[in-house]
């Protein structure tokens, strides 16, 4: 079997079946294979009801029939009580003083409970049970380890699980592509014993082994790639952009504020790597309002002062807007620059600023009129020709997709001859433990402290029953003068039986967001500010009409805000003094944060406030407690890479290859391992024919190769 084959090669997968698994990443049978279970419920030791025993520490799945609170008399306490059956017969579950277990188990749902059986003259009991949601409708017969993959709506466990044994004989089949002594010498399983493993344990035994292997090739071939691509990178050759340090100490000085010291050292960082003769590949991670934008600024200039020309990407039209503004006030005056989206089309030609058509501009900028271009990747459709191509800035560069990524770099290393260099920035965190790791052959810098005079934001949780007191809360505020945002929550597919809340995994869906966004603002709109100015955006609406929206409440008269995750990235509204957040639960921590740093940018005190969908219980409730006491984006970054794999955290989930499945910032032994494995392969590649073919097609997600 071949492993780029569709799936619809296989049994079961129709086209309905194969356009679900389309959703989830699934389109060849390696995909399939390479979709690993994101957990395993152990039904090895589960118990029928009708053979337990008194004092038995057992498992029971069973179906809830009735769940209620009610007040001891003698005690005053709340006590649980729960009946579950599990068809060969019923049992009691209690819980003191828990009352919130109601809010997690409903009549109908089917848990796994595991705790010490007591009988009394009514039957069997379990007191307090540990309590795991499960899959109602699997028909587990042989008790073992049972995998659970992330699922969407209308695929269920089942049908995955029969899907992926179906595989079963491809994957005995497949070549291993590492060198014999890496397996030897680390005692690594065989690559189809660790992937019929993760499958499909027989015992944790040989899933840990099995997790371990795959978690090296994770690590190891990024690291390959990594060294090979510094190699390549060092043998290319980049335009030297000399230090000119009089003029930027000037500008420096020009600057209405003082520079923070790790934007002083980091600007550094950049323009000791622009004087050498290899391209600069370096990433700048600063939280949100780090200031950023200066630290890039002063890079372009001094590669305009060397008589350079320079490029500047951003995700989306408004960033690239913003860009343009920031970079007219800061360089304005002494460089000429223009910005080219999909609908904007501005220079500023001798300190003014003037509105091109589009075909003008790209004349222009093709007989080297601009120093600087801004532009979303739309610009990189045009023909343009920039013959003194440098240096290229890509800002938020996670937000570009892979292919994007690829197209910039092959688009600028063209237009000059030259190779340029490449400044990415991000200000989602990345923490150095994984920058290490996950970017061998970047360089990093970190901009960790904010300017002077930011207060932090005021984070709170907010119960349900308090929603009316937040939406007056936010009438106030816009009374004093300030705005606010409402960001509404991520859509979910609809709720597929089988699976619990836990197992859906949530793709960006860009119609339901703005089904979401247009309920929401209906509501606020109409129902509850009704005297106040509610404007909305989402992925919908075309370029312009968000520029128009956004120039909006820039300028205040759009007051409050409805919008999707748009405005994640980088938006830059001073005035704004709240941040609500609907359905918090489904954003990740770094995402929350990227969120709330849309507030608190000038002196106002500003408010974070979070809503979810249901009341937050468990980890959930952990979590946003993490987030409403923590400030750092760093720290959130590390806390949602504890649980979730960088691609979710940077929310590349369908950026095409997805590399870390399994293996996190944290496996410092076994990236050590794969650091010194990679570092001796490279040389001598040619040795290993089926790991030269492997590294061939293997995009390394966030990476400028
Ligand atoms: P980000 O890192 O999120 O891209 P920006 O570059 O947009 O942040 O900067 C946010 C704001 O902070 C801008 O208005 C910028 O002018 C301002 N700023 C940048 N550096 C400093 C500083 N050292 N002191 C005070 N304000 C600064
Ligand atoms: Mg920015």
């Amino acid at each position: 079997m071949d492993l780029n084959l569709s799936v619809s090669s296989l049994n079961r997968v129709g086209g309905a079946v194969a356009k679900k698994l389309d959703k989830i990443g699934i389109h060849t049978i390696g995909d399939l294979i390479y979709y690993f279970p994101f957990r395993y419920e152990d039904y090895r030791g589960v118990l029928s009801i009708k053979d337990l025993q008194e004092g038995m520490m057992v498992s029971v799945r069973a179906k809830v029939e009735l769940i209620a609170n009610r007040r001891s008399f003698k005690t005053r306490k709340i006590i649980t009580e729960a009946l579950a059956s599990d068809g060969t017969d019923s049992l009691r579950i209690v819980w003191f003083n828990q009352p919130y277990v109601v809010k997690s188990i409903k009549p109908g749902d089917t848990f796994l409970f595991t705790g010490v059986v007591k009988t009394d003259m009514l039957g069997h009991q379990l007191v307090a049970p540990n309590y795991e949601r499960t899959n109602t409708s699997d028909n587990i017969t042989t008790a073992k380890l049972v995998p659970i993959y992330y699922l969407t709506a209308g695929l269920s466990q089942k049908l995955l699980r029969s899907l992926v044994k179906q595989t079963s004989a491809a994957v005995k089949d497949l070549p291993d592509y590492l060198p014999t002594e890496i397996l030897e010498e680390h005692d690594f399983l065989p690559l189809p014993l660790a992937l019929q493993g993760i499958h499909c344990p027989e015992d944790e035994v040989d899933l840990a082994n099995s997790q371990k292997r795959l978690k090296f090739d994770e690590l190891f071939l990024v690291q390959l790639k990594s060294e090979l691509s510094r190699q390549k990178r060092l043998q290319q050759q980049a335009p030297v952009i000399e230090f000119k340090e009089r003029e930027i100490k000037e500008l420096v000085k020009e600057l209405p504020f003082v520079l923070t010291k790790s934007q002083k050292i980091s600007a550094w960082e950049i323009l000791k790597d622009l004087e050498k003769s290899s391209p600069m590949n370096r990433l700048l991670s600063g939280d949100v309002g780090s200031g950023k934008t200066v630290v890039a600024a002063m890079s372009i200039y001094c590669a305009v002062l060397n008589g350079f020309q320079t490029i500047m990407m951003a995700p989306t039209e408004i960033l690239a807007k913003q860009h343009f503004q920031s970079l007219e006030k800061l360089l304005g005056k002494k460089l000429n620059i223009a910005l080219l989206t999909r609908s904007q089309f501005l220079g500023v030609v001798d300190s003014q600023v003037i509105e091109f058509k589009k075909k003008d501009l790209i004349k222009s900028i093709s007989e080297g009129q601009f120093d600087v271009v801004l532009g979303t990747h739309a610009l990189l459709a045009e023909k343009i020709i920039l013959s003194k191509l440098a240096l290229v800035v890509i800002d938020e560069q996670h937000r570009f997709g892979v292919q994007q990524r690829k197209v910039i770099k092959e688009k600028a290393t063209g237009l000059g001859g030259l190779a340029a260099h490449f400044l990415s920035m991000t200000a989602t965190p990345i923490p150095r433990s994984l920058a290490l790791t996950m970017y061998g052959d970047l360089g990093l810098s970190v901009i960790d402290e904010m300017p002077l005079g930011r207060k932090p934001v005021t984070t709170r949780l907010v119960e349900s029953s308090n929603r009316q007191k937040a939406y007056d809360f936010i009438a106030t505020q816009v009374k004093s003068g300030r705005q606010a945002f409402v960001v509404c929550p991520l859509i979910m597919p609809a709720n597929n039986l089988e699976s619990t809340d836990g197992d859906q995994l949530i793709f960006f869906d860009s119609a339901n967001e703005k089904k979401s966004v247009m309920k929401e603002y209906e509501y606020l709109s109409k129902q509850v500010f009704p005297n106040l100015n509610v404007g909305y955006l989402h992925g919908k609406m075309s370029g312009k009409e968000k520029d128009d929206v956004m120039q909006k409440f820039k300028n205040g008269e759009i007051k409050i805000l409805i919008a999707t995750a748009v405005v994640e990235v980088g938006v830059d509204i001073p005035n704004a003094s709240v941040m609500m957040i609907e359905g918090a639960e489904r954003f990740g921590l770094a995402q929350l944060h990227q969120f709330r740093g849309r507030v608190g940018r000038a002196t106002h005190q500003s408010y974070c406030l979070l809503f979810t969908t249901k009341e937050a219980s468990g980890s959930t409730l952990d979590r946003l407690k993490f987030f409403e006491k923590n400030n750092s984006g760093f720290q959130l970054a590390e806390k949602d890479l504890e649980t979730r794999g960088p691609g979710e955290v940077y929310g590349d989930l369908q950026s095409g290859q997805e590399m870390w499945k399994l293996a996190r910032p944290t496996d410092y032994q076994l990236i050590k391992i794969a650091r010194i494995a990679a570092a001796k392969i490279s040389s001598n590649l040619d040795k290993y024919p089926k790991l030269k073919e492997k590294i061939k097609d293997f995009i390394i997600g966030n990476h400028w190769e």
